[in-house]
Parts: C-alpha cells; sequence; structure tokens
C-alpha cells in the first residue's frame, strides 16, 4: 500500500518505522526544516549539543520510547541524570525531587501531622490504583480538595493547576489527568546524548533507512477523499493520491485541511480545548541557580511572570554548549494572551525583572543571547468524562486516520504516548489493509 504521513514529530515517525517495517510504501511529508515537531531543538554553531526549543525530558517509566530506542539500537544514548525540581513556598525553594525523602520532610516542616498523613493516603491511592475511569467523573480541584485537604492543596497542587491551564480553565480539568501524571512519573529524568533533535535525526535516519521517503519543509495544503477511493494530499508538489493518510497535525489544523469530514467529526475537533505555550530561552554567561537546581516549580500568585524557570545546564553540563548556561522561562497560555502578541524584548523587558529572585547577583550583562518560542496548541485541556470527547483515530473518510496529543488520554501529553498512539495507529492501518 502507498501511505503517506502528514508530520514528522514521535507520532508521525514511529508509525512510518513501523508501516514500512511491514512492507507498506511510506512518504513523510513535514512543514517544518527539521524533524520532531513540539519536541525539536535548536543549536548554536559552537554548541555540541541541540537544546528543545521546548523543556523537554523522559522518565524512566517512558517505556514506550525507551523501547522503540532499544529497537534503532541507540539504547546507549539516553541519559537519565540526576537534576533537582523544586517548589517555591513561602519565599524559598524546596527540592521535591524525591518522593520518599524530599517531599515527606517538606511537608513535616510546614504541615500538620494530619495533612500529611492525607496527602499520604492520597498520593499512594493514586500511585497504584489503575482506576482513571472513576476519576475522570471529578474534577482536579474537587477531589484534592477533598481527599489531600485545603491547607496542602491550596499551597502545593492548586498553584501547578492554576499555572498550567490558567485560572479561567483550572476548575474544568479532570483528576484523571493529575493521576496521569502522579501514576506514571519517576523521578529521574532523561535525555538524548545530544538533545532530543539528535533522537529524532537518529529514528528519522532508521526509518529513511528501511526505505521511507521524508520530504522536509513540505507542507500539505489540503487532504481530500478520492471518490475511487483512497485519499489525495494537495501539496507544494501538486495534488497526490495515496490508499491511506495519517494526519497528526492539531486537531484544529486536522479540521481546516480537511473540509470534506462530516460535521459531527469536524465539530469533535474543532470541540477540543488546549493552552498554548510561550517558552523564552537566554544564554548566560553565568549560572542562574546558586545551588544548581534544574527545574524550579513556580505560583502565579507569587508574582513570578512565568509558570516554570528552568536552567537546562543543571541538567546537562554546560560543557556541550561551548560553556553557555541555557535557561528556559515557560509558561501555558490562552492564545489570546497578550503574551503571544510582545516582541521578543518586550517579554524580555517583563521577564528579565523576576531573574535575580533566582540569584540576587544577577545582571542583565550575564545575557547573551535569546530565542523566542511559541506554541498555539501545547497541552490539551481534559475536562470531565473526557474519554466521550476523543475523536477515533480512524476518520469517517475510508483510508484517513487521525492522531495528535489530544488522543492520548487519559496520559498527558508526552514523546512516549506519541510513539505509542502513533504505533497503535500503524497497527489499525495495517489492519484495515489487511482486510481490504
Ligand atoms: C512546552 C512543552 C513541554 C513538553 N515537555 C515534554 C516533556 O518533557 N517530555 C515529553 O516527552 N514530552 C513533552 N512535551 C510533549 C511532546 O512535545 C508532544 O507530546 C509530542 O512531541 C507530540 O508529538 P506528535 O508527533 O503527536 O506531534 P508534533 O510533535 O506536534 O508533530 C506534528 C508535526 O506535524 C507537522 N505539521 C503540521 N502541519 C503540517 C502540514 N500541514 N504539513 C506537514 N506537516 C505538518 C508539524 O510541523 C510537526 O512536526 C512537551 C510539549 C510542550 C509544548
Amino acid at each position: 500500500m502507498n501511505i503517506a504521513i502528514i508530520g514528522a514529530g514521535a507520532a508521525g515517525l514511529s508509525a512510518a518505522y513501523d508501516l514500512v517495517g511491514l512492507g507498506h510504501q511510506v512518504t513523510i511529508y513535514e512543514a517544518a526544516p527539521h524533524t520532531g515537531g513540539l519536541a525539536a531543538g535548536f543549536k548554536e554553531p559552537y554548541w555540541d549539543w541541540t537544546m528543545e526549543k521546548f523543556y523537554h525530558h523522559w522518565f524512566q517509566s517512558d517505556k514506550d520510547v525507551l523501547g522503540l530506542i532499544d529497537e534503532i539500537g541507540a539504547r546507549d544514548k539516553v541519559l537519565f541524570p540526576r537534576p533537582y525540581t523544586v517548589i517555591y513556598y513561602q519565599g524559598q525553594f524546596y527540592p521535591f525531587d524525591h518522593m520518599y525523602t524530599n517531599m515527606p520532610l517538606f511537608l513535616l516542616r510546614h504541615f500538620n501531622p494530619l495533612d500529611v498523613a492525607r496527602f499520604g493516603l492520597a498520593g499512594a491511592y493514586l500511585k497504584f490504583s489503575s482506576n482513571w475511569k472513576a476519576l475522570e467523573q471529578v474534577t482536579a480541584d474537587e477531589w484534592l480538595n477533598r481527599r489531600m485537604g485545603k491547607r496542602v492543596y491550596e499551597s502545593m497542587w492548586k498553584p501547578l493547576l492554576v499555572g498550567k491551564f490558567g485560572e479561567e480553565n483550572y476548575r474544568d480539568v479532570n483528576m484523571a489527568w493529575f493521576w496521569a501524571r502522579l501514576h506514571s512519573r519517576t523521578t529521574r529524568l532523561g535525555t538524548f546524548v545530544g538533545g532530543f533533535q539528535a533522537f529524532f535525526d537518529t529514528l528519522a535516519a532508521a526509518v529513511q533507512l528501511r526505505g521511507a521517503t521524508l520530504h522536509l519543509s513540505t507542507a500539505v495544503r489540503e487532504i481530500t477523499p478520492k471518490e475511487s477511493g483512497g485519499i489525495t494530499l494537495h501539496t507544494p508538489q501538486g495534488a497526490i493520491d495515496y490508499d491511506a493518510v495519517l494526519s497528526t497535525t492539531s486537531p484544529r489544523l486536522m479540521a481546516r485541511l480537511t473540509p470534506a469530514l462530516p460535521p459531527d467529526y469536524l465539530a469533535q475537533l474543532n470541540a477540543l480545548k488546549s493552552m498554548g505555550a510561550v517558552v523564552m530561552v537566554l544564554s548566560l554567561k553565568q549560572q542562574l541557580s546558586e545551588k544548581g537546581y534544574y527545574w524550579h516549580n513556580l505560583p502565579k500568585e507569587a508574582g513570578f511572570p512565568f509558570l516554570a524557570m528552568c536552567e537546562h545546564t543543571n541538567f546537562v553540563s554546560p560543557e556541550h554548549f561551548g560553556g553557555d548556561h541555557l535557561i528556559y522561562c515557560g509558561d501555558y497560555l490562552a492564545t489570546d494572551h497578550e503574551f503571544f502578541n510582545l516582541t521578543q524584548d518586550e517579554l524580555l523587558d517583563r521577564f528579565a525583572p523576576a531573574l535575580p529572585r533566582f540569584n540576587p547577583n544577577f545582571d542583565r550583562s550575564w545575557i547573551k543571547n535569546v530565542w523566542l518560542f511559541r506554541e498555539t496548541y501545547a497541552q490539551p485541556i481534559p475536562p470531565i468524562n473526557h474519554s466521550q470527547n476523543i475523536p477515533d483515530i480512524r476518520t469517517p473518510l475510508k483510508g484517513l486516520y487521525f492522531a495528535s496529543m489530544s488522543q492520548v488520554y487519559p496520559w498527558d501529553r508526552g514523546t512516549n504516548y506519541a510513539v505509542e498512539l502513533g504505533r497503535r495507529t500503524a497497527r489499525i492501518i495495517a489492519g484495515d489493509v489487511n482486510q481490504g
């Protein structure tokens, strides 16, 4: 079968790897000049490694992506350094990277024994229960308030929910979303030698070695069904017919590209809500976090202009970046937020005054370079009973398939789940093909 895939991110490349492995002819169209999608990297000419445009790491439990890395023979390139994650509480940063040591110590210091016990019980339930179906029927706001108690919820979890989904959405998010994070994540964080872009380059090379064709800088303009069966892709090189097409774009873009989809499916795509992301990367002449912390979770009510400050070079060594110290200042925001319209300099003027809070000696003369990355489709918002809203991978147009971050539910979006979804979709396509 002649199959096209739109998008060379984690989902598209993983699907391609399996489909071409099964003997199909696969062509991948990627709008960007590089692979990797949301997890792509960039680099200065004097850096040895790439840095992700948006902060990225793997968890030790990310078995699908780690399994694929095994299959392409690159497991020796996966590193799991031991960076510090910290939370900001009452004017100070507390290491929070270890569930069983730092966290209880922090809790005992700041909360009464009853709060700590409720935290422990609720946390254990989330870690060991698999019953996410029950949890998707209640909001995270309600469940956490009730089970962990107001004090723990308001000081620890509510800032995370508000930060990720905004004041306007955080009360709608269902508890399965929160469960998925606690249930599946580990405290060790992983990356790839050379950065995530090096992983995608390796995967793309493996996919091409198996026989797939990859067209970079080639945006598909429209997807139309053929009367005689199959799907036509409208590309800069003209209209090309395929037996099957997999699109891995955002739901909104999928709806725009495919006006021939039936109204119900289009309405389902357009009803999916998500947050955008605004991430500024700064290269500095000196280390910012005096204690060498990597991930700083920041509550909005403490007046930080961003949700997270991640010092990338406290995760991987600055020696891979020509000695530069690299930080991310990132936030999830509605796409009509003013940060989507400010210029890079205007946004820097908003962000830079917060940096002395990480190091009182910080001075703007430390800044060597600035990059700004903005993405409108960055974090799906899962409301109550969200499992009923997920669009089918098989669209109503025969031969057209759709796989996006919005469909990895109940898991939170991540490259691991994009790989799982891509490979699952490949199995669905191959099965349909076999049935004729
Ligand atoms: C701020 C942020 C932080 C994140 N942190 C992590 C993390 O720490 N760990 C982790 O594992 N994951 C993380 N993720 C999630 C991860 O990036 C995604 O889950 C994953 O990359 C999704 O892969 P995908 O293939 O589904 O989609 P995408 O990566 O979005 O790939 C879709 C591809 O389709 C291409 N495309 C779009 N339109 C067209 C068109 N018309 N024609 C051709 N090509 C087109 C796009 O250019 C893109 O390359 C993060 C995401 C964000 C935004």
